[in-house]
């Protein structure tokens, strides 16, 4: 197999002249140019001739030809149909590679993984398009897609909320729902000069292990993390008031300071200092409760 060409600056600009390519923000669009990052993503993928991988935005197919080099198969989702033709052209020595031209948002990952790799786990990459991060992430957990891992390109901040713990400004509603689906390990920040154009933030690639089990026990997963949320929704509010002022809960007084109490954390503990465990364990006592 080829190669992989793009990731130098220089065949990528001669590939957005060839086209005439017009960068269109409203699509996040950043695209590679530094080949020691890409090989640093494949790498932390850990992607083998066994796997099938799924990539979002594949811009000009930058990630891709490298990605077709390590893995089985790979199918890749864009957007921009812009960026079609382009994509035959600089994939067109890769035959294990399928463009699909649609929103990712509106694909169904699950019948893909089932197509493809038989529904066995199957691994995502992708320098994420920024403005859509949350709702990929969350979409491919919450919609139960058969996932080893996700591999991507954030926001560094985003980065940074989904591996912290209670204690610091970035925990959050993010950080409990990677962490109770996956592990997150931080592989690399990134710079803007290894984009073109250069975003105006900084970046990292994370690493998301998919749990084989979640690591705590919840008999009811859609109302821890409708508490999750109340709590967050008000961070300097006790979690007791989080809880009574959440238009998606509706829970009586007395059970709500019946499970705070049950927490044993004391009457004006706040949701912000609470772990996943002690969120499930207060799921599961206003489940008791109700
Ligand atoms: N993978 C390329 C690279 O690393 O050079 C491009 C990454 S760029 C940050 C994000 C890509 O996602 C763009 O190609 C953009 O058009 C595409 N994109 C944006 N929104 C999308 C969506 N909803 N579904 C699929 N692709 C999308």
């Amino acid at each position: 197999m080829k190669e992989p060409t793009l990731g130098n600056p220089q065949n990528t600009i001669e590939i957005l002249q060839k086209y005439r390519f017009n960068f269109q923000k409203k699509f996040g669009q950043n695209f590679l140019i530094d080949t020691h990052v890409l090989d640093k993503i494949i790498r932390a993928a850990d992607i083998t001739k066994d796997d099938f991988v799924l990539e979002i935005g594949p811009g000009i197919g930058t990630m891709t030809q490298y990605l077709a080099c390590a893995a089985r198969e790979v199918t890749a989702v864009e957007i921009d149909k812009a960026l079609i033709p382009i994509l035959e052209d600089t994939l067109s020595d890769y035959d294990n590679v399928t463009v699909i031209n649609e929103d990712i948002l509106k694909v169904d990952i699950a019948a893909l993984a089932e197509e493809k790799n038989g529904g066995k786990p199957i691994k995502v990459v992708a320098n994420l398009p920024y403005y859509i991060t949350t709702p990929i992430i969350m979409g491919l957990f919450e919609n139960h897609v058969p996932l080893e891992s996700i591999t991507v390109m954030v926001q560094k901040e985003v980065a940074d909320r989904m591996q912290v713990g209670p204690g610091t400004k970035d925990y959050g509603a993010l950080s409990l729902a990677v962490q109770y689906y996956a592990e997150p390990y931080i592989v690399a920040n990134v710079p803007p000069n290894c984009f073109m154009p250069r975003p105006t933030v900084g970046s990292a690639v994370i690493r998301l292990t998919r749990h084989a089990q979640p690591p705590v026990h919840v008999r009811d997963e859609k109302l821890m993390f409708r508490i999750i949320r109340a709590s967050f929704n008000q961070r300097r509010k006790t979690l007791a008031n989080g809880l009574k002022n959440s238009p998606e809960l509706d829970l009586p007084k007395e059970v709500i300071s019946e499970a705070i109490d049950r927490l044993g954390r004391g009457a004006s503990i706040r949701g912000e200092a609470l772990t996943l465990e002690e969120f499930a364990e207060l799921a599961n006592h206003i489940g008791e409760l109700m």
